[in-house]
């Protein structure tokens, strides 16, 4: 059996396929209840004793479509869940998808059966919806399952077919336009290994609208035109309208024109079987033209194309920089989109593989490249007389690859032979013996497989227990890019009771991946006490913005009762964020003081969005919102007033449509509007930048006076040295436009003025003088008395060190109200 997991699967909003890597080619499996189809429809009904996914269930739809659930991979990692009517129950996406993948394994016709699989998942899938998918695996029966990013299987499969020196190094999208979902992606080859470097996409746009959109714009005003209806809209799209059934009966119409589009420049739809309000029977044919049709998705189109020029003006390309645009997804079929995004960009739209398998085609190809992980001890080796134990890489980039064995068994009078698959090498027949050593030459971007044959003294084929050696020269791919950035709630100095947000990660780091920040504690916490905490808050989403905008994948919240030692502020916390490759985070935090370790490992699959809460952040959004307009216009900033006024309209909609969602909703929408909401902030953020920018720079200026005055009266040569690396770094970090950045550095430059600080004598002394005048407060009457007589003396013979510690010893017994406690939130920060 092959040691390499070589299963693939595209998990599709509308359409799934299987394939698997055979000895350097892939297979896709064909859908047996589908004659001459490759891929299944991801969509699942329920009778009372059944369970049917694929063709038959979306069948179904026009029957009882209270009973079939479509679309559900947009609420992948959502706590939402399906009612499904025949059985009186509900089901969860993940759940579904378990089903589609369940289904996906009778494809397979070689009796195997899987326990290992790559599943594909669209770049955007955040860490919340990765995890989901990989639950539907296990849930489906997989005991190993790795992800990959759905634009790099596409392009695995497009440099696999190509196999030539065309894949060097250089960049290209992949345009995924599919049913539900549109995804693009900027992919790059550097020194054979391929990554995904940005992706933008709508996860609510695709084929389907299109199929919506034609109902909705030829088929019903047709139909109103020549019939007779109060309410034709509202009874075909309700369900509990009278004509609910017919308007699946009418999607599938238009879908069925739609694809007639591609290859005619005229569809014709007919409708008929039902009556109208004032009972005559209707019977309709429809013509719809390619050109109104090409009309009709135009806006919808142009908006992908808004999304790649977003990308491309983020890395500063232009256009011409791209060798192609990657077509994938059923919806490419469409003749207008291709012909817009060449027209627009000038980029030559590639269209050479098929858009519909191309996903699970590349998840394959990675497969190959995936080592098992599943024990393979049910399946007992076979016994042969001659045991071959092989050692050599799987993958390599050079000419040639040494491939070496040990031998065990009678060698006497055997002999071998090495043959590679496409019949570029042969090795000649050579004498066995208990070790064998041979180069084998690779071709370049391809899956190299080489047989290894023993023959004995008369040619008779003698067999052995090796398998087919395969050496993978194609391209590596390098980890699996963060879709979001990582980050971590910090109070916020500058705004005393606020929090704001600190960058871990940034998006498109390559997983795996792990950062430890240290942080000094803010408040003190008595061991023992149960109103203190410190909260360790990890969030996906923008550093850039405001946490609550923000998605939470866990927290650690430490109690004093949970200390074995009390922590005081100045103390440190030492956060570690762990990022594995399937994006399981791990979170520690280590407390200096108490040498106490708390861990905790998160993979969150669902995300919990209830509309109340919703609500409550589009209120907040929409007051700071406010706030930031009164202050633009207060500083005459006409400009970002403007842009701000146009951001309150957008959220002004979103906040009636959340008004509007009622408790238990079940659609999409609230999803929808979170993500609405969610941008929306970011815009408000990037709007508002400059002014934050002004406000950073101008403190690191005031902070750096401050260190430059100090390092001239007290400063060593070590500080001095830091404090100039900084400045000299001063125009590259300005550059950067973030906040954040520049931050980060009046960060460092404070802290060499903490450290010049701690140890002059007018500070140390001003200090001690402050907390004297405490002492009466003081939790040991004994201890602080005898500290503060101490403290003279270091004072009287200038022993600052002396002074320091009785310092921190006299904080240390200060009762905790008159311990200067910061308004906090989170208990730490820098
Ligand atoms: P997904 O990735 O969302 O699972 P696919 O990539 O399989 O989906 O795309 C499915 C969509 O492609 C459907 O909306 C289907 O109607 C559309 N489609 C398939 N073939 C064609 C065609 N020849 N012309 C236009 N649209 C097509
Ligand atoms: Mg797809």
């Amino acid at each position: 059996m092959d040691s390499t997991i070589n299963f693939g699967i595209d998990l599709g909003t509308t359409n799934s396929a299987i394939a698997k890597f055979v000895k350097g080619e892939v297979i896709v499996f064909t859908n047996p209840q589908d004659y001459g189809r490759s891929t299944l429809p991801s969509v699942v009904s329920y009778k009372k004793d059944k369970i049917t996914v694929g063709s038959k269930a979306k069948e179904f739809l026009e029957k009882d479509p209270k009973s079939v659930v479509g679309v559900f991979k947009r609420k992948m990692g959502t706590t939402e869940s399906f009612k499904i009517k025949a059985i009186n129950e509900s089901r969860t996406p993940v759940e579904l998808s378990a089903q589609v993948l369940k289904e996906l394994k009778t494809f397979v016709n070689t009796g195997e059966s899987i326990e290992s699989v790559v599943l594909t998942i669209p770049a955007s899938f955040d860490l919340i919806q990765s995890n989901a998918t990989k639950e539907a695996g296990y849930q489906a029966g997989f005991k190993q399952v790795v992800l990959l990013q759905e634009p790099i299987a596409a392009s695995l499969a497009y440099a696999n077919m190509k196999k030539s020196s065309e894949m060097s190094d250089g960049q290209w999208l992949v345009y995924d336009l599919g049913g539900g979902t549109f995804d693009v992606a900027l992919i790059k080859i550097k020194d054979g290994e391929m990554k995904v470097v940005d992706h933008e996409g709508d996860n609510f746009l695709g084929g389907a609208d299109f199929d919506t959109m034609l109902v909705e714009k030829f088929l019903i005003p047709k139909l109103n035109e020549k019939y007779t209806f109060n309410n034709l809209e509202d009874d075909l799209k309700s369900a509990s309208g009278k004509h609910n059934a017919k308007y699946y009966i009418l999607l599938r119409r238009a879908e069925e024109a739609k694809i007639l589009l591609s290859a005619k420049s005229a569809a014709e739809v007919v409708i008929d079987g039902f009556e109208d309000d004032q009972g005559n029977e209707v019977d309709l044919e429809i013509t719809i033209t390619r050109s109104e049709f090409n009309e009709m998705i135009r806006a919808s189109v142009d908006g992908t194309i808004e999304m790649i020029k977003e990308i491309l003006t983020r890395h500063s390309l232009r256009s011409i920089d791209l060798q192609y645009i990657l077509m994938v997804g059923g919806s490419t079929y469409i003749p207008y989109v291709r012909q817009r995004v060449e027209e627009i960009l000038q980029v030559p739209a590639n269209c050479e593989i098929d858009p519909t398998t191309a996903v699970a085609v590349g998840a394959a190809y990675y497969a190959a490249t995936k080592q098992r992980e599943v024990s393979k001890e049910d399946k007992p080796k076979k016994q042969s007389a001659i045991s071959i134990k092989a050692s050599y890489n799987k993958a390599s980039k050079e000419k040639d690859e040494l491939f070496a064995a040990r031998i065990t068994g009678n060698t006497d009078e055997l002999f071998y032979k090495i043959v590679r698959q496409d019949g570029g090498f042969d090795s000649g027949l050579k004498k066995l013996s208990t070790r064998i050593n041979e180069d084998l030459p690779l071709v370049d971007n391809s899956y190299n497989f080489f047989t290894l044959t023993v023959y004995d003294s008369q040619n008779n084929v003698i067999e052995t227990d090796m398998e087919a050696i395969g050496i993978n020269s194609g391209f590596g791919i390098s980890g699996q890019p963060l879709p979001e950035d990582i980050c971590i709630e910090v109070d916020d100095y500058d705004n005393p009771g606020l929090t704001r947000l600190l960058l871990v990660f940034q998006r498109n780091t390559v997983l795996p991946t792990k950062r430890t920040l240290p942080f000094p504690l803010n408040k003190t916490i008595l061991k023992g006490s149960d109103d203190e905490v410190i909260r360790i808050n990890v969030l996906q989403g923008s550093h850039m913005s405001l946490p609550e905008a923000n998605k939470s994948l866990g927290y650690i919240t430490i109690i004093g009762k949970q200390l074995k030692r009390d922590v005081s502020k100045g103390s440190d916390i030492e956060i570690t964020v762990t990022l594995s490759e399937s994006q399981d985070l791990t979170v520690s935090a280590y407390l200096n003081m108490a040498d106490q370790e708390f861990k905790e490992t998160f993979n969150p699959k669902e995300r919990h969005t209830p509309i109340d809460l919703l609500k409550e952040q589009v209120i907040d959004l929409s007051e700071k919102l406010d706030e930031e307009i009164d202050q633009a216009s207060e500083s005459e900033d006409y400009e970002t007033a403007g842009t701000l006024n146009k951001l309150k309209l957008e959220l002004d909609n979103v906040s009636d449509a959340t008004e509007s969602l009622t408790i238990d909703d079940v659609t999409d929408k609230r999803y929808q509007l979170e993500d609405k909401k969610r941008k929306i902030a970011q815009e408000i953020d990037s709007a508002t930048k400059h002014k934050r920018i002004k406000k950073v720079k101008d403190h690191y200026f005031e902070t750096k006076d401050e260190c430059e005055k100090l390092l001239d009266e007290s400063g060593n040569d070590h500080e001095r040295k830091t404090f100039n690396d900084i400045v000299g770094q001063e125009q590259a970090f300005f550059a950067t436009n973030s906040p954040i950045k520049i931050q980060e550095k009046s960060d460092e430059l404070s802290s060499i003025v903490h450290k010049i600080n701690w140890r002059t004598p007018e500070f140390l002394t001003g200090i001690f003088n402050w907390l004297r005048n405490d002492q009466p407060k003081m939790n040991n009457q004994v201890q602080s008395k005898s500290l503060i007589d101490a403290g003279k003396f270091a004072i009287e013979s200038q022993n600052w060190d002396r002074l320091k510690e009785i310092n921190f010893g006299l904080i240390d017994l200060l009762p905790k109200d008159s311990k200067q406690q910061l308004s906090t939130k989170i208990g730490f920060g820098i």
